[in-house]
């Protein structure tokens, strides 16, 4: 019980406060901080403070006491919200959805894998046994995507380079049938390049360190991560977990999944020849470029299953289709092959990410269910997804992630409001209009058909010629030039941090962001050769081939522009902001307490700063200003009827709601509380605390 543990640990919900101000909400997150209290609620909302280091507070016993309990029944915990989110789903049929956010750091992964792991605690009680293979697949799923999706980054150990959005699948029963994944904007990049201190994604490293001798010589691999170019820019090779052992967990993990052996095989392959290809150089003699690298073309060729010559071809040479309809074959300039090299092994690694999550959809994927046998079928869906990003550099990605960020903090605001308001019609409750920032505008000014950022970016990619990123900056500048939350350098010629010609600034809800236009139209275009699409889908190895359907047209056949990564970026937020519209949400909002990845340091400048991003104060003010918990008239009788004369042990009174209206009066609660229909609506948890302390003082 969260008021029993006392004051002195803070108030374990900031609707408590005596003032909704900056100070009051650093000071009590900052206490309960430090005294190991890392869960505050904001009503339904867990805040969250990454502990870095292990609590001993996720065991059987926490699982037990959250179980089927109300949410201020306990103190502030994951378990709290997971089990609000699982009772929705149970009891009233309602999908549901756990929305958690924060910077990279925060603990999010984290979290996402304590609600998982609860839900799987908490279901099948009769331990069935396809049951139990599809929490053991949906947990384990985890581990695989952690390889392939996560890397060492400078913020983070263990940093997710992908956003995740999962659905668990439940039967009228309430045990999971199964799941289906999202996944959003794999930082492809990282592929190719790291910055100093950073690694690539974790894969590599488990197979360089963890493969046998036997599977690296059959890859064409030694053991040292130092030899190659696309393992070795960082300059750290290492990590903090174990890359032998988790190799093995990982190897575990598909074949739990799933995964048949040749498939392990095909996905090593790639692996293998993404690293070889960064090590193939090209050199020029001025008129024609050539290979170096010895056997590597070979070995790429084996490791595809492609002929040698395809190979060597393809990297130095595109097809083109000349204004007279023939098709000629030209030669690149040295620098036209690295790049090409590049955007291939992106691609690759981005292809085979898509399909091992494809791969695991497949098994998990609800079969047969018939709701006509089976009741309906209920989902609680799990987003883990990058929060807001302002860098000292600011580019395409996190132009992207922010927009993503608006897009969610929008769906926040529809959501709250939308639901308090329909709830408070339906139970007959005035409702009182709370004022605060809609960022639909800003949403807007990126996502407009015509007029937006992105449809500039996409018409600028389009032209034929040389667009440049300076002439689309001007563009967008001569559009948006008046937008009150864009600013164009011409409008701040005082300011020094941006450059005439090279950066743009969207007023977000969560601060200001300056953006380098560096990049962005070939980010945006991604191209890559067709001649890459075209060997892999000519490959005999059926795995690698599955992943290049495009690779089918010759280059006269290529007519339709595949869609730019900003548009379908958009395009999958979009659908996601769908999915989890119809979906009674619960929030998680994560922050990192300091940068040094230290578990007693309260960086009260940085937590501030997350602290208005993620909109805490206002979540707190809206709270307030409306009822923070609700509970059906019977619920709350049976609860507190030992707390007063006239309820207990029963009541003579006409209805439940004249017995409910006894207990407030009795206690002085009516200024706290509002009678709906069929509900009583309590606007701060300070009664229901003394309630639940006096109920406990009595039983
Ligand atoms: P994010 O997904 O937000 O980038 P992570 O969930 O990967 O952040 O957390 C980063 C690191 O912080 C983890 O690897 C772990 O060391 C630590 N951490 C996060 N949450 C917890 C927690 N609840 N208990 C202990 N350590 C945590
Ligand atoms: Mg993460």
């Amino acid at each position: 019980m969260a008021e029993l543990e006392g004051f002195e640990y803070g108030k374990s919900d900031f609707v408590l406060l005596d003032e909704v101000t900056m100070e009051q909400f650093l000071e009590n997150l900052k206490l309960r901080f430090e005294k190991g209290r890392i869960y505050t609620f904001i009503g339904e909302v867990v805040v969250s403070v990454n502990p870095y280091r292990q609590m001993d507070i996720y065991g059987e016993e926490a699982v037990g006491a959250y179980r089927g309990r109300e949410l201020y029944e306990n103190p502030p915990h994951l378990y709290a919200v997971a089990d609000a989110a699982y009772k929705a789903m149970k009891r009233r049929a309602k999908d549901t959805c756990i929305v958690i956010s924060g910077e990279s750091g925060a603990g999010k992964t984290e979290a996402s894998k304590y609600i998982m792991q609860y839900i799987a605690a908490i279901t099948n009680p009769s331990q069935r046994e396809e049951v139990e293979s599809v929490k053991n697949v949906l947990l384990k799923s985890n581990c695989v995507l952690e390889a392939f999706g996560n890397a060492k980054t400078n913020r983070n150990d263990n940093s997710s380079r992908f956003g995740k959005y999962m659905d668990i699948n439940f039967n009228f029963n309430g045990d999971p049938t199964g799941g289906h994944i999202n996944n959003y904007l794999l930082e492809k990049s990282r592929v190719i390049q790291q910055q100093e201190g950073e690694r690539n994604f974790h894969s590599f490293y488990q197979l360089l360190r963890g493969g046998s001798d036997d599977l690296l010589n059959s890859l064409h691999l030694n053991n040292d991560p130092s030899e190659y170019l696309y393992t070795k820019q960082g300059s750290s090779v290492t990590s903090s977990s174990d890359d032998r052992r988790s190799h093995r967990e990982v190897m575990r993990a598909l074949q739990v999944i799933g995964f048949s052996q040749e498939e392990v095989n095909s996905i090593y392959k790639i692996l293998s020849t993404i690293l070889l290809l960064g090590n193939l150089q090209f050199v020029s003699d001025g008129e024609s470029v050539e290979l170096v690298g010895g056997d590597t073309v070979k070995h790429i060729a084996e490791l595809t299953s492609s002929e040698e010559e395809s190979v060597s071809k393809t990297l130095l040479y595109r097809t083109v289709a000349t204004g007279g309809g023939e098709v000629i074959s030209k030669g690149h300039s040295e620098q036209e092959a690295s790049y090409g090299r590049d955007a291939f092994a992106k691609a690759l690694y981005e292809r085979l990410f898509g399909w091992i999550v494809g791969q695991i959809n497949s098994v998990i994927e609800v079969k047969n269910y018939n709701p006509a046998l089976h009741g309906k079928n209920t989902v609680i869906g799990v987003l883990d997804i990058y929060g807001f990003e302002i860098f000292d550099n600011n580019s395409f990605e996190q132009f992207c992630i922010n927009y993503c960020n608006e897009k969610l903090q929008q769906l926040f605001i529809e959501l709250i409001l939308r639901q308090e308001q329909e709830e408070y019609h339906r139970e007959g409750i005035t409702w009182q209009h709370i004022d605060y920032f809609n960022n639909q505008i800003i949403v807007d000014l990126v996502e407009q058909p015509h007029k937006g950022i992105i449809s500039i970016l996409d018409e600028a990619c389009l032209t034929v010629g040389k667009v440049t990123d300076t002439v689309c900056l001007e563009s967008m500048n001569n559009k948006l030039g008046q937008h009150p939350h864009y600013t164009s350098r011409k409008l701040c010629p005082t300011d020094k941090s941006m450059e005439f010609n090279r950066h743009f600034r969207i007023r977000h809800y969560a601060g200001d962001v300056t953006y380098s236009v560096e990049g962005f139209l070939d980010k945006n275009k991604d191209p890559l050769f067709q001649d890459f699409k075209r060997l892999m889908y000519n490959s005999s190895d059926p795995v690698l081939k599955d992943m290049w359907p495009d690779g089918k047209l010759g280059i006269t056949e290529v007519t339709k522009r595949p869609l730019t990564a900003a548009t379908l970026f958009k395009n999958s937020i979009i659908a996601l902001v769908d999915k989890l519209a119809c979906k009674e949400p619960y929030y998680v909002r994560c922050i990192k307490p300091n940068e040094l990845k230290s578990p007693m340091l309260f960086d009260e400048a940085r937590c501030q700063h997350q602290v208005a991003y993620l909109g805490l104060l206002e979540n707190v003010r809206v709270r307030r200003a409306g009822f923070a918990y609700r509970q059906p008239y019977e619920r709350f009788l049976q609860r507190y009827k030992m707390t007063c004369e006239y309820t207990w042990p029963n009541h003579l009174m006409a209805s439940d709601r004249e017995a409910v209206e006894a207990i407030i009066v009795q206690h002085s609660f009516e200024e706290d509380v509002a009678y709906g229909h069929t509900k009583l609506f309590v606007r701060t948890p300070r009664s229901l605390f003394s309630l639940e302390q006096e109920r406990a003082a009595l039983i």
